[in-house]
């Protein structure tokens, strides 16, 4: 697939591989808006394009319309390139071992074993608020169980960084994932990754804590993906599940340059009120919103990025006055955020069965 529109940097997914979506791909209807148009997925090299997105007036979900199909879609993520690449600047690695201390004595805290440093740097996180919140959706909320640790899926586990996390505080984890070079990682990590979808789980397997964290948006069916999830639960069980909103404040300043649209790997967005009937469908009894800290920020910080790319500043003053807007941007994405469930850059969401 090589194929570049004549005059356009852009890469064109060919036509044979695209499919058109009809009817929204969660509750079928077929009465929709065009939310956006000329979309450009500016993490690819080469950057691919035009995309456009509907939204179902019935539920509220975004869809990419037309998308690439199944059998194409692995295309999308071999060119992704901040798929393997992190920033690894002296200051980046002063910045990750900082945090690596913090969240360790945070932790222990939270897991009941702190000594008195690690409580009073505990007590020093809760004051500044969003870092604490932050910490807790990095532990995907594993410590609000009030049971025993016991077993534990996560779906689209990668190089298995959370099931390294959670068999570290006594979960018995087990990770899957369709990415061979990450799974093999986990694997040589001594870690319970399996190859595949979560087909590869036997249905007869039961799990107490099941984790997706941005997995729903990439994939053709989340209804039936969330089904099975709630059929390899044990009851009492909780999943957990992290997709980003489109009805948060970060899509409503940044629109088209908004991190969270990212076509066409997302191939559909939620709202809260769809992602809540989806899980009610499917039987959870008990669904909870928790917030992710500083997740304002990243996701103003990964947009301006993606504006800078695609509306590069022509003259210095301009430069200059978009840097103060952006400082502006990112810290009022956080306050709201911060307050108000329904604008949060992220749906993240506890769901008891
Ligand atoms: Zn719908």
């Amino acid at each position: 697939m090589t194929s570049q529109s004549p005059g356009s940097t852009l890469w064109k997914w060919p036509q044979d591989r695209m499919e058109k979506v009809d009817a929204c791909p969660v509750c079928g209807g077929e009465d929709a808006v065009t939310l956006e148009e000329g979309l450009v997925d500016y993490m690819s090299k080469p950057a691919s394009g035009p995309w456009s997105m509907n939204k179902c007036r019935l539920c509220g979900v975004a869809y990419l319309s037309p998308r690439p199909d199944r059998a194409s879609i692995s295309q999308a993520y071999i060119n992704y390139y901040t798929h393997t690449s992190e920033k690894d600047d002296l200051v980046h690695r002063y910045l990750r071992s900082i945090k690596s201390v913090l969240s360790e004595k945070y932790f222990a805290v939270v897991s009941g074993s702190g000594s008195m440093v690690d409580r009073i740097v505990y007590l020093v996180i809760k004051l500044l608020f969003p870092l604490s919140l932050y910490f807790d959706a990095k532990s995907r909320h594993i410590f609000n169980l009030k049971k025993q640790p016991g077993k534990l899926l996560d779906i689209g586990c990668g190089n298995g960084e959370f099931l390294k996390f959670a068999e570290h505080y006594g979960w018995q984890a087990v990770g899957v994932d369709f990415d061979t070079e990450a799974v093999k990682e986990a694997r040589s990590g001594g870690l319970d990754a399996r190859l595949g979808d979560i087909d590869v789980i036997d249905s007869g397997e039961r799990y107490d804590y099941i984790t997706l964290s941005h997995v729903v948006e990439h994939v053709y069916d989340p209804v039936e993906l969330l089904r099975t999830c709630y059929g390899l639960l044990n009851h009492g069980g909780v999943l957990w599940l992290e997709t980003p909103n489109i009805e948060s404040m970060g899509y409503a300043y940044y629109k088209s340059n908004w991190r969270g649209l990212e076509p066409p790997r997302h191939i559909m967005l939620f709202n809260m009120k769809s992602l809540d009937e989806i899980l009610l469908k499917v039987g959870f009894q008990m669904i909870e919103q928790e917030n992710h800290g500083l997740s304002g920020v990243y996701m103003g910080l990964s947009s301006e990025r993606i504006l800078s790319k695609s509306d590069p500043c022509k003259s210095r003053l301009k430069c200059i006055v978009r840097k103060a807007r952006k400082l502006l941007r990112v810290m009022s994405l956080e306050i709201v955020q911060l307050s108000s469930k329904r604008r949060r850059e992220f749906l993240t969401v506890s769901a008891t069965r």
